[in-house]
């Protein structure tokens, strides 16, 4: 941080490569500290999560939902008649609100005193970056530049759609085939077949979500079937070849072939370090393009640090937003500057959404001796009017020991609203007693939670 009465030799304290979610949170912090700050972005302010991510994920989730709620209202009496989906209606609209973001982005950049580069820029020296060829120096640099998605090399690929291209889509495909298994190609299965596409989830591996608890992958995969996508595991797309009229035809390795009018792959992201000048000035990466960093987020250039999706930890917003704090902390400062990164909540929205935080049944029993399994299954209250077969599953791991709760684990509406206020329980430590002694909230689901008196195992 420059000192008064001390000129720095640089034009800049912190320069920041990457205006997306952890990027923004450091500039800004370090920029409201005094801290002199600049920040350079080639593509959108937001990045990821508010561009080709979370946000328009979750307004097309919402939509998603609404075919399903008209069908439900039924039983309670309200019928809603000629209800139709109007793609480019929800597409514009959610561009609408991404613009809006991008503004709001740019003046909680600019309003906290950074500067706002809208360009490229690459890293030319420990302190020195360029930005459309002019030389700029700084103290210190960030790199920010989050993930980008990883498809694989196969005949054909040069048809497929990413996370990058599926929210802006020409028209609404009828039919659409959606190859992975991890959180991405989960949450678009529910978004396509929501909308009404005919969808296909293809999967290389037994199951999906590989790394979750395996009861929950297991009662997502039969909820998710219900809603009428079609899973395909063990089994992979061998090559995508283009027909005439457009339609494009997937080769799957036992030879068979299917129709589809988009493919989307969700096959990973990758850190977004091509051509940024890492190598170059020495900053060592890992062999899958990471930034590697200590604690501290420090690269093996110690002037230059890393954030987020680029350094590939834990590929999620509010972790990028956490690190993006600390190491501001840290270099700025007080408090606390490393991440803790132990009972990370997340959700994955399918329909119905996963929400878990803290150990699958299957690490518990690894790495405690006595684990009790708590279990509620139900068909929520609002199902025996709708008619809908959804199910809800919900599961706490404990340790018999010392009575701490280990994991919680929710499949069903509004699983992410719950698991959030559970994982602050876990993170303050909170026994089984604590959950049992909590007195609940009715008529939810939620309430079962603390009501969940015997182990099932
Ligand atoms: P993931 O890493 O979660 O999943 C990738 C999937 O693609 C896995 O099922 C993997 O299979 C499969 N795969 C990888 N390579 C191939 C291949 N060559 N052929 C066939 N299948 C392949 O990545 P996503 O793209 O879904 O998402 C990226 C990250 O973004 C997530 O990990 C998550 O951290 C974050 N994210 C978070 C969300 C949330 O919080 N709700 C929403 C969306 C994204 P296998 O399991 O066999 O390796």
């Amino acid at each position: 941080m420059s000192q008064e009465n001390q000129v720095s030799q640089y034009d800049y304290d912190l320069f920041v490569i990457g205006a997306g979610s952890g990027g923004v949170r450091a500039a800004r912090m370090a920029a409201g500290m005094g801290v002199r700050v600049a920040v350079a972005e080639e593509r959108y302010l937001g990045g990821t999560c508010v561009n080709v991510g979370c946000v328009p994920k979750k307004l097309y989730v919402y939509a998603s939902h609404y075919a399903e709620t008209f069908h439900e209202a039924a039983g309670f009496g309200l019928h809603a008649s000629g209800v139709t989906f109007d793609w480019p209606t929800l597409r514009d609209n959610k561009t609408t609100e991404i613009t809006r973001l991008n503004g709001i982005y740019r003046n909680l950049l600019i309003n906290s005193g950074c500067e706002l580069f809208e360009a490229r820029a690459t890293v030319t020296g420990p302190n020195e970056v360029s930005v459309d060829g002019r030389r700029i120096t700084a103290e210190r640099i960030l790199i920010a530049t989050g993930g980008w998605p990883h498809v694989p090399d196969i005949p054909g690929r040069e048809h497929v759609i990413s996370s990058n291209e599926v929210f802006d889509l020409e028209t609404f495909p009828r039919r659409v085939i959606v190859l992975g298994g991890g959180y991405i190609a989960v949450e678009f299965a529910g978004i396509f077949a929501g909308l009404g596409a005919r969808t296909d989830l293809v999967y290389r591996g037994d199951l999906f979500l590989r790394g979750f608890d395996q009861e929950v992958r297991e009662f997502t995969a039969q909820e998710v079937a219900k809603k009428g996508v079609k899973l395909r595991f063990n089994t992979n797309i061998r090559s995508i070849k283009k027909a005439d009229d457009g339609v494009l035809i997937a080769e799957f390795e036992d030879g068979s072939t299917q129709e589809a009018d988009q493919i989307m792959y969700a096959t990973g992201r990758v850190p977004n370090t091509a051509g940024l000048g890492l190598e170059e000035v020495g900053v060592a990466t890992d062999k899958s393009g990471a930034v590697v960093v200590s604690d501290q987020f420090q690269t093996s250039i110690p002037s230059i640090y890393a954030i987020g999706d680029v350094i590939d930890r834990v590929q999620l917003t509010p972790v990028a937003l956490a690190e993006g704090m600390a190491l501001v902390r840290a270099l700025y400062g007080k408090g606390e500057k490393t991440v803790d990164y132990d009972l990370i909540p997340t959700a994955v929205f399918c329909q119905p959404n996963i929400g878990t935080v803290g150990l699958t049944e299957e690490q518990a029993r690894e790495r405690f001796a006595k684990v009790d399994v708590y279990r509620s299954e139900f068909r929520a209250m609002k199902h025996t009017l709708s008619g809908s077969q959804e199910r809800t599953l919900m599961k706490m791991l404990v340790d018999q020991e010392t009575d701490r709760v280990l994991g919680v684990h929710m499949v069903g509406a509004e699983a992410g609203e719950i698991i959030q206020g559970i994982a602050v329980a876990l993170k303050a430590g909170a026994t089984k007693a604590v959950f049992d002694s909590t007195i609940g909230i009715h008529p939810t689901a939620a309430e079962e939670f603390v009501t969940m008196r015997e182990p099932v195992r």
